[in-house]
């Protein structure tokens, strides 16, 4: 589902990587201990002895940070003097401009960012050249080099204090809301990476992005033995993901589904393994038999613009970029790690920092879900309904998902009826807020914080930054009114703006306003989503269909844990082995991919040596992402599971979103009573089995 907030990957890969890194000291200048001890004991002397530790450690943040460049031994002394709260009340009066001024920073920079983009997201009429300069343009790019240079960083440096992860997940749970606002401040400041550095990793990013783009199938030119075409003309699957949701949508078609299924596993096979023919990427000039590898040039003409081909179709594989593409972005993140000392490599920075979950902690849960005896009896299930042996690629099965009990065509008819354009939907929000529990002054409120416009694509949702500012969320609506599947979305990304909403509006500090992490705002969205039927005064499923559902969830929950398993695997074998070349690391990724798969899939699905959990894309193109996924089910459940026993959507949603952005474990005990973990999702799938009948 679409993020919540909309930048592009290389600007979210920017962020993060500029969040992640902390200064190295490459040469600390030589008169910096002496102006240290001699502050200490200036200062000691005219402060009470129990500011004394927070002064050590001020000092110690600021000198860490402090270059040449900010200023001479004199510079750094009167500095000192100058910008050090000597009791409470001094340093309640800097925490209080910080969250005032940083809220009018933030807030309207979002909100400049998003007039830029106005004409590229909106539905307004053709895109301009100079609009799409204006959308690229990021006018907060600098705001961290410029706050170190007017040494605002260093304000903060010196008075509040830095934290490590193990910090917040330790002593965190007893820390009051200002110490979790003020760990919040520091944290902001606590890296200053070099812009070229910086600029080097966005563009060797970009370049997987770009790589990963145009890499599609053209499945009309995909052939059989007897030289069949089984896909329509015309169509073009991305790698991965409309191959993977082709084989789940083929589950549906009785006659041909199977076969076509068997092939798009074996073009899976190919790119991961890259034997794949290099000519039959992005390119419907020529047919190939993914079986045999045979290629020629195609008779069949199905594209507006075919690649001109003349002459014998070279049968050459791809030459291993998959992975070449994987190794640059290893190489250019190893020039970020020396100036993160704290999280000195990217899987640290990862987790640590961005997702503040150990990887010990993840890897664990990911193994308790895939290592459960819940796999094997929903294997059997699977087997059961298909009432054949499974193959590998039934890890992507979808049937337990019912056809429901109104058509497409009547869902378009009501939801055509009752939004015919977007402010229809927006005029709409008060009644299904109500709807879903939330009182009416309340509803009214949230409301009123939300606007709805036209989008070009499918929609979104983007949260404002300062209370004075409204949420967006951009819904797509046809001539014809908006149909079922924009409607769907659309309450979605609502879950998101009104959890942006509330947790901006309604959290005790501006420091605090938003969620621990991306899974916790779709854990919140899928809430709304899983209720569109309701608000549109349909009947809601029985309890045979919910479990179902769960028992779906649970079989695409150990997917992906499984796909990130060997993300992370590839990770850490790159940086075990840093000068691999590119035929080394597919090698490797087929290793782990087999070793994954032998161990958890092997034993339920009966074929050994799979490699296909090494197809995402994701896994070259947005580094070590794919772990999300699996936390954000097993967050949603946790969370959906409190609601249900609550009986109410509109109170636990306010009071859960209300918490803030505290680290996802105290966020989630305090939501639900539990930290993050496996239990929710599985306890729910046991209840769904039995409550299915299905044998032990
Ligand atoms: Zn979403």
């Amino acid at each position: 589902m679409a993020h919540p907030i909309r930048v592009g990957m290389t600007a979210a890969l920017l962020t993060m990587l500029l969040s992640a890194g902390t200064l190295a000291r490459a040469a600390e200048p030589a008169w910096l201990r002496g102006s240290m001890d001699k502050l200490k004991a200036e200062l000691s002397a005219a402060i009470a002895p129990e500011e004394r530790p927070r002064l050590e450690r001020g000092l110690a943040q600021v000198a860490q940070f402090w270059q040449e460049t900010d200023g001479d031994a004199a510079a750094f002394e009167a500095f000192v003097r100058e910008h050090f709260a000597r009791d409470q009340a001094a340093r309640d009066a800097v925490f209080e401009r910080f969250e005032r001024l940083l809220e009018q920073v933030d807030g309207h920079m979002a909100e400049l960012g998003r007039e830029l983009r106005t004409q590229a997201d909106l539905d307004l009429g053709p895109i301009l050249p100079v609009d799409e300069l204006f959308a690229g343009y990021e006018p907060g790019a600098h705001i961290l080099d410029d706050f170190f240079q007017n040494k605002l960083a260093f304000v903060v440096l010196l008075n509040f204090p830095l934290t490590t992860l193990d910090e917040r997940l330790t002593q965190g749970p007893s820390w009051t809301r200002r110490q979790w606002a003020e760990a919040r401040l520091a944290q902001r400041f606590g890296k200053r990476v070099p812009a070229d550095v910086a600029l080097e990793f966005a563009r060797v990013t970009a370049e997987a992005e770009q790589y990963i783009a145009q890499y599609n199938i053209w499945a009309h030119h995909l052939v059989d033995a007897s030289d069949r075409r089984l896909f329509p003309a015309r169509m073009r699957l991305l790698s991965h993901w409309n191959l993977r949701d082709q084989i789940k949508a083929d589950y549906a078609d009785r006659q041909q589904g199977l076969t076509r299924q068997r092939l798009l596993q074996k073009v899976m096979e190919r790119i991961v393994t890259q034997t794949i023919p290099a000519a039959v990427i992005d390119n419907p000039a020529v047919d190939w038999n993914p079986t045999t590898n045979d290629v020629r040039a195609s008779s069949v003409k199905d594209a507006d613009s075919p690649r001109p081909q003349t002459g014998p179709v070279s049968a050459e594989r791809e030459p291993d970029t998959r992975y070449a593409t994987l190794l640059a972005t290893l190489r250019a993140a190893r020039k970020i790690d020396p100036f993160s000392p704290t999280a000195p490599t990217l899987i640290a920075r990862r987790f640590d920092e961005n997702r503040e979950i150990p990887e010990a902690r993840a890897r664990a849960i990911f193994e308790a879900v895939l290592s459960s005896p819940l796999l094997s009896r929903v294997a059997h299930l699977v087997q059961a309904r298909l009432g054949r042996r499974l193959e590998p690629f039934d890890i992507w099965y979808d049937g337990f998902l019912p056809r429901g009990t109104y058509s497409a065509t009547e869902l378009d008819a009501t939801v055509r009826q009752r939004y015919p354009t977007a402010q229809a939907f927006e005029a709409d929000i008060p009644r299904i807020l109500e709807r879903l529990g939330f009182t009416h002054e309340r509803a009214l409120f949230i409301a009123s914080r939300i606007a709805v416009d036209p989008a070009r694509g499918s929609g979104h949702a983007m949260g404002s930054a300062m209370r004075s500012a409204r949420a967006r969320l951009r819904t797509r609506v046809g001539p014809g009114g908006m149909d079922y599947k924009g409607y769907n979305i659309a309450v979605h990304e609502l879950g998101h703006n009104v959890e942006q909403t509330i947790s901006l509006n309604d959290v005790d500090h501006w420091l605090l306003a938003g969620v621990p992490n991306n899974a916790f705002t779709e854990a919140l969205a899928f809430v709304f989503q899983g209720h569109d039927l309701n608000l549109l005064g349909l009947s809601t499923p029985d309890e045979k269909t919910l479990a179902l559902r769960t028992v779906n969830q649970y079989w695409m929950t150990c997917e992906i844990a499984a796909v990130a398993l060997v993300d992370m695997g590839v990770w850490h074998w790159m940086y075990e082995h840093p000068d691999a070349t590119p035929a080394e690391l597919r090698e490797a990724t087929l290793a782990i991919a087999r070793d994954v798969w032998n161990r958890y899939y092997a034993p339920v699905i009966g074929v050994r040596d799979v490699t296909l959990l090494a197809v995402y894309s994701h896994m070259i193109d947005s580094i070590l992402y794919l772990p999300d996924y699996p936390i954000g089910h097993l967050i949603a459940f946790q969370v959906e599971a409190k609601m249900r026993a609550a009986g109410s959507v509109g109170q636990e949603f306010e009071r859960m979103a209300r918490l803030g952005q505290v680290a996802p474990d105290v966020w989630m005990t305090q939501a639900t009573g539990s930290p993050v973990g496996p239990e929710a999702l599985l306890d729910a799938t046991g209840r769904a089995l039995a409550e299915i009948g299905a044998p032990r």
